[in-house]
């Protein structure tokens, strides 16, 4: 790897140079079995064929005009994901940190319009992570994120996982929203209870709250529904969506009620790049596989398949592997041994997967896998957990 890059991250020593469905292949031909898919990213597997017609059909036409203009691409994937979701309002962005971002700009906002602009601060959860600008890593509030970027932006206050009193304590005259990821992904695949949920959209209700979901990870289908709030039938008021939504282009987006989104006024927010008419046809595509009929039905098919076999998987190595966790295709196994060595164990075998916190190796495979790439992995994760067991 070059050194004029800056060395922020500790890459594995593989490339890779083309993509098919759930594989990737390196320069010299090998194949690997992708179930990290980019970080929960190529949702539909890699250069699926609707989503390479619809890029390089724009491509053509039009990329960029900027926000001054209708850009109708933008309309219809906002329209699309209204009728969707709970929501009424979109800014698309380029990232998962910058639609975070426009919903804590718009929580702010949404507290300074409605005569109560002394509440700012947000409520998070130990092991979150919403992003790498300065106020998502404070947000996010690891160590590990912040340490030597101080002084931290003001307004977060954390409260550990899965603490209902400990967030009802947490809440003051200054409070102004709790932050969730439904299901934590980068925290080590912790889904959080939808009765916890529940609890927390009762909480802002009666506290006059802004609850704010990040599905940046496990939305776009990945747990099985379009989004994991549907799980917990509950509606929150404000969500941050990424990844998956642009299947490997990079799109962001920002959903809120109407209500919640009443500050955002023409001027308020902006953005060069974002819902840019590349990222929309993308986005678009996606949404036409996602919302197809039975696409979802299948995908929590698969993956209770998936669960299934990695329960296997952990009972013949118990050396290696503590448990299986997750929701839907957002699976992790908690390991017993360094989770970056399982990691690169299961490249050397033919298999991506993507490590996380708390010792978990992900697998986040693409949404259009079947029984067969599932034998494949079970059949990778074998030989590599034997390879390290002692
Ligand atoms: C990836 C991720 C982010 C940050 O998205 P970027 O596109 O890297 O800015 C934020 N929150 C969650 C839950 C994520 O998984």
């Amino acid at each position: 790897m070059t050194s004029a890059l800056m060395p922020t991250y500790a890459r594995a020593d593989a490339a890779f140079e083309r993509g098919e469905g759930p594989y990737i292949f390196n320069e010299a031909g090998d194949r690997y079995l992708d179930f990290g898919a980019g970080i929960a990213v190529c949702a539909l597997g890699h250069a699926h064929p609707h989503l390479v017609e619809a890029l390089t059909t724009q491509a053509q036409k039009l990329w960029h005009t900027s926000n001054l203009y209708q850009i109708s691409g933008q309309g219809r994937l906002a329209e699309r994901l209204v009728a969707a979701t709970f929501a009424d309002r979109v800014f698309f962005t380029n990232s998962g940190a910058e639609a975070v971002e426009c919903g804590l700009k718009l929580i702010r906002k949404y507290h300074d319009e409605t005569g109560n602009p002394e509440r700012f601060r947000v409520i998070t959860v130990e092991g979150a992570f919403h992003g790498r600008t300065l106020a998502t890593i404070a947000a996010g509030g690891q160590d590990k994120l912040l340490n030597g970027f101080g002084p931290a932006v003001e307004g977060f206050d954390q409260v550990p996982f899965g603490d209902i009193d400990a967030m009802r304590a947490a809440i003051g005259p200054e409070t102004a929203a709790i932050l969730i990821e439904p299901v934590q992904g980068e925290g080590g695949i912790r889904p959080i209870e939808p009765a916890f949920l529940r609890q927390v959209r009762t909480l802002c209700d009666e506290h006059g709250l802004l609850m704010m979901l990040d599905e940046i990870q496990c939305g776009i289908g990945r747990t099985g529904k379009l989004f994991a709030y549907e799980w917990a039938e509950i509606e929150p008021d404000v969500m941050a969506i990424a990844k998956g939504i642009g299947g490997g282009f990079p799109v962001g987006a920002c959903l809120a009620t109407e209500k919640a989104a009443v500050g955002m006024t023409a001027g308020t927010h902006g953005t060069t790049f974002g819902g840019n008419p590349l990222a929309m046809a993308v986005g678009n595509a996606v949404l036409d596989v996602v919302l197809e009929d039975g696409f979802l039905d299948r995908v929590q098919r698969v993956a209770n398949h998936l669960t299934q076999q990695l329960a296997g998987v952990v009972d013949r190595h118990g050396e290696i592997f503590e448990e299986v966790r997750g929701q839907g295709l957002m699976l992790g196994l908690k390991c017993k041994v360094p989770n970056i060595d399982v990691w690169h164990k299961l490249r050397a075998n033919g298999m991506l997967a993507v490590p996380a916190g708390d010792n978990v190796v992900r697998l986040l495979p693409p949404l259009i896998i079947d029984e067969q790439h599932i034998g494949e992995a079970v059949d990778i994760l074998d030989k590599s957990a034997s390879e390290l067991e002692p």
